[in-house]
């Protein structure tokens, strides 16, 4: 589905090396983590793949199409169906989870239903539906102010799932969430992928790597290290970052 090979990019007048020959397939429905240490290319790598940033050779097709070679609209849905959780979820304080959740990502709602805040009944029920499946029916109609970190990054997530995503891309979306709140959105990223066969690529520490992910991506000094699937790392895989 997603076909990366000989991903590079450099940066500066000197061109340092940020991103060395990441080639990789990746299947609807994995969760992928990526680890390593901080400046080994982690957040590049995913700011790349959500098309933030440039990369200078290789090539990253979506179902056999090169994301470079796609025209407008095929930029339009790639933004449409991947979306990016930042480690402080991009919610607007100030209204209510479900409102947050309607309202959509940036420049995805017409400016008339922003204006008037008119929306139909059937997004309504779309967007309870998907709070009710992300545990937050109770704070449907919370202002995003009083919830909590870990309840405001799965309104992130909820918003991303009713606009169509189908593949979530996050950097270190549970820094700063105490242990059980972290638990929480991740077992909400892993159910999603098992269920709903969305994919996940994420940035995460280590010991939360093994215990969610079903693919684990060492990343050091920009190239992919190792590639494992369905295991915990060996001694010997922790001692490469
Ligand atoms: P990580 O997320 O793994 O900590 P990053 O992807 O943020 O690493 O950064 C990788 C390396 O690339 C770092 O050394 C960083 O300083 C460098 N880097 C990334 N983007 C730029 C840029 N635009 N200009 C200069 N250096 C950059
Ligand atoms: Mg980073």
């Amino acid at each position: 589905m997603i076909r990366i090979r000989q991903l590079t990019k450099h940066v500066g007048a000197d061109r340092i090396p940020v991103l060395r020959n990441i080639s990789a397939d990746i299947q609807q429905g994995e969760f992928i983590a990526l680890v390593g240490p901080s400046g080994s290319g982690k957040s590049t790598l995913l700011r790349c793949l959500a098309l933030k940033e440039s990369w200078d050779g290789g090539s990253f097709m979506i179902n056999g199409e090169d994301v470079l070679k796609n025209g407008i609209s095929g930029k339009l849905k790639q933004r449409r169906e991947w979306a990016f959780l930042e480690q402080n979820p991009y919610v607007n304080l100030n209204r209510s989870a479900l409102k947050n959740v309607l309202i959509g990502r940036a420049g995805q709602t017409p400016v008339w239903r922003m204006i008037t805040g008119m929306v139909r009944s059937d997004d309504y029920m779309g967007a309870m539906d998907t709070l009710e499946e992300l545990g937050l029916l109770d704070k449907a109609h919370a202002k995003c102010e009083k919830l909590s970190g870990g309840e405001r990054q799965r309104v992130a997530i909820a918003r991303a799932l009713v606009h169509g995503a189908k593949v979530i891309l996050a950097d270190e979306p549970v820094n700063g969430l105490d242990p059980a709140a972290a638990d929480k959105v991740l077992e909400t990223l892993r159910g999603l992928c098992k269920q709903e066969r969305i994919t996940v690529i994420s940035v995460l520490p280590l010991e939360i790597a093994e215990r969610f992910a079903s693919r684990i991506w060492g990343l050091q000094g920009g190239e992919i290290v190792f590639d494992v699937h369905g295991r915990r790392l060996t001694y010997g895989e922790k001692n490469m970052l």
